[in-house]
């Protein structure tokens, strides 16, 4: 589950709207210049008053805080008079009054962030929560952000140019060089910078959110209808009125499939050939989302359906036609390249998508991170997993077969006794609420802390699932959303709120006992997420049953090791592609499509044709978050390090509560500091793969 409303990620989002790009030298980057030139912000006269204003001692912090100033000063900002009039009011020329506009902005953001998150929560709250019918102005409601103007009004009223005036912006180059020296004040005015690093135009913003929501909506309506598949003799693999979304859906319908051992086997093929057609774009564009057609994916042979599978009747005499789709996957992903890159002028110190995507958002350098991807993908313990996964298949592996799910790590669990005891025990919100000072202490807290931390968490009955809302402000509280059906809570409502309570847990330590509201949360969302499985992987022991045996945590880890491989290898397409098009801004549809299958095709070959077979299968550019998500995928497989890093943290001290506390108590440092301090190594796959070298000897593989 995603956290919601952490400092961390509203801070994020500010600072870095877009991913990005670098100008292209030799290309035209649509947009404006961004700043007015040196000269005519007479540069040198306001450098030369301020430092006889300030003294000689101030003249470097003078002359960064006026080029911080200039790079994202506009006309509309003021001419040069204005500009300077602007510097000798707002620079603090000694240690005091830096100390005191330090102070005065982190005691306004605070309030700022923390009362909008408020607002937020409250305009969403009947959406969110189930207390009863919504009325038709809760969907309007939900829709507002109260947060979403702040850069823009930061800098219309000059606060932005403030914070830049008087403190450093720093690059992640030198945060990993310098940082571990930092005080933690130094960190605090890194943060505070990184608000205003970058400032996009609002028809930027804007044209970047439309090429998201193209690209949402047609991945959200890429659906295949299974039961029109058929094979060389016309027979119908797939049962009636199934409707698969790609890839998620699809994926998981082949996952499911492996419970039927070789009778499986045709319905897997045939959707790995899908996927394929889609990646290809030889998929005939009359079969997406249509049951009027039925298709035969190997062939590529398309007729008019022979069955009525929806309330739609063929038409008579209909004949479909088996023109592919015309490229429009790429043609997508294209316009978010393009909607992407013309936010590149506007972001000095991060300007390419990848630069504001791998330094920025991840503050990871791609180098690194492609290198524990590649450490992943290329262990040798690849083979000796993949082994076993043959021996219990008891065939040769299948390029499908990245997607094997036959580790089984939750068997034997008799879920419909603990329904039942969970339901008892937990009737409403309230209850779970009331005893949540058990369940903390149950997973090791003090008594003390364990009450402290229930009364900083609010329970709320959800619509969803469940999720865990932060505050922002520290007078404010958590919030955890938990679904309790009517009759109680199950044991998979019980199973996520120990999960989502485990964020909560996080939230408070990172936002309360944070030293510097700047520095409130974690480095990014893996590290939230690994934090609250810890939690979740406790459940069982909460409820006095006994915990999972060697066997299944071994199964557990052969898992997770098989998962993180297999979208490693995503990861790496991913990050290659978006090289590949700022190389060629001008290329084509036809042409980026064409790198694309190219890239996969390498990928596959160096890790995956080894060990799967199948040498130019084209299967790892399937994942619709390629399209649409502009290189997220690379942060799963960060992900699965960093909970097996911080996991093994937590066994080692064998003190839960303690070792939580301390961990989340570090504030947003870069990723490799904050584990650097929480276990003595920076990120990196070592625990992971130690983990699985440990999980194929305890099952004497
Ligand atoms: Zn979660």
């Amino acid at each position: 589950m995603q956290p919601f409303g952490t400092a961390a990620l509203i801070v994020a989002a500010l600072a870095a709207p877009l991913a990005g790009v670098q100008a292209v030298p030799g290309h035209v980057v649509p947009g404006k210049a961004p700043a007015l030139s040196e000269s005519a912000l007479g540069s040198q006269r306001v450098l030369n008053a301020l430092v006889s204003q300030h003294g000689e001692g101030q003249r470097l912090r003078i002359e960064r805080g006026l080029k911080q100033v200039r790079a994202f000063w506009r006309k509309e900002d003021g001419d040069g008079q204005a500009f300077e009039a602007f510097a000798r009011a707002q620079f603090a020329g000694d240690a005091k009054a830096l100390d005191a506009l330090f102070g005065r902005l982190e005691f306004v953001l605070e309030s700022y962030f923390g009362h909008a998150l408020e607002i937020g929560r409250d305009f969403r709250w009947h959406t969110e929560l189930d207390l009863g019918p919504m009325l038709p102005v809760d969907e309007l409601l939900s829709g507002y952000d109260p947060g979403a103007h702040f850069t823009e009004d930061a800098f219309a009223s000059k606060l932005a140019f403030v914070v830049l005036l008087n403190f450093p912006l720093s690059d992640l180059e030198q945060r990993l060089k310098e940082g571990e020296g930092w005080t933690r004040r130094q960190w605090a005015e890194a943060r505070l910078v990184d608000l205003f690093s970058k400032r996009i135009p609002a028809e930027v913003n804007q044209a970047f959110a439309e090429a998201s929501g193209r690209a949402e909506r047609y991945i959200a309506s890429y659906n295949i209808w299974m039961h029109h598949l058929v094979d060389a003799k016309g027979q119908r693999l797939f049962e009636p009125k199934k409707r698969l979304l790609s890839h998620w859906n699809l994926r998981d319908e082949l996952k499911s499939r492996y419970a039927q051992g070789p009778a499986g086997l045709g319905h897997q093929r045939s959707i790995q050939k899908v996927m394929e057609r889609i990646v290809t774009q030889t998929i005939p564009a009359a079969v997406i989302d249509n049951p009027l057609v039925d298709w035969n994916p190997f062939t590529n042979e398309v007729k008019a359906a022979t069955v009525q599978d929806s309330d739609r009747p063929v038409p008579a005499g209909f004949q479909p036609s088996g023109a592919p789709e015309p490229d429009t996957r790429y043609q997508v992903l294209r316009d978010c390249f393009l909607a992407a890159r013309q936010a590149d002028p506007y972001s000095p110190g991060a300007p390419t998508h990848m630069a504001r995507s791998f330094n920025e958002g991840r503050q990871l350098p791609e180098a690194r991170v492609q290198q524990m991807l590649e450490t992943v993908c290329g262990s040798p313990l690849v083979k000796q997993v993949a082994q076993v996964i043959e021996r219990r298949l008891g065939r040769k592996l299948e390029p499908f077969d990245i997607w094997y799910n036959g580790f089984r790590p939750g068997a034997g669990l008799d879920e419909a006794k603990l329904d039942a005891l969970l339901r008892a025990k937990y009737p409403t919100a309230a209850a779970y609420k009331a005893d949540m000072p058990g369940l903390l202490k149950g997973l090791g807290f003090s008594p003390e802390r364990a009450a402290w931390l229930a009364s900083r968490i609010e329970v709320d009955p959800a619509r969803g699932s469940g999720h865990a809302m932060g505050a922002q402000r520290r007078a404010d509280n958590a919030h955890l959303r938990t679904r309790v059906g009517r009759d109680g809570m199950d044991y998979k409502g019980f199973n996520i709120a120990v999960h989502e309570m485990g964020h909560n847990v996080e939230q408070t330590f990172s936002l309360v006992n944070v030293d510097h509201w700047l520095l409130n949360g974690v480095p990014n969302t893996a590290f939230t997420e690994a934090l609250a499985f810890v939690f979740q992987a406790q459940d069982l022991k909460l409820l006095g049953q006994p915990l999972p045996d060697a066997k299944a945590l071994a199964e557990k880890t052969l898992n997770d090791f098989w998962g993180t491989y297999e979208i490693a290898g995503v990861g790496l397409v991913d990050t290659a592609v978006w090289h590949w098009m700022y190389d060629h801004p001008d290329a084509t549809a036809a042409q980026l499509k064409e790198a694309v299958l190219g890239i996969s095709r390498s990928v596959w070959n160096r890790y995956y044709a080894p060990v799967l077979g199948q040498k130019d299968c084209v299967l790892l550019g399937i994942y619709s978050h390629m399209i649409h998500s502009f290189l997220y995928l690379p942060d799963y497989s960060i992900g699965h390090m960093i909970a097996f890093q911080i996991e093994h943290e937590v066994e080692k001290t064998g003190k839960l509560g303690e070792t939580f506390e301390r961990m989340a108590t570090q504030g947003r440092l870069t990723p490799d500091l904050w584990m650097q301090r929480a276990t003595g190594k920076p990120v990196g796959p070592e625990a992971l793969l130690e983990a699985t070298a440990k999980a194929l000897t305890s099952l004497r593989y």
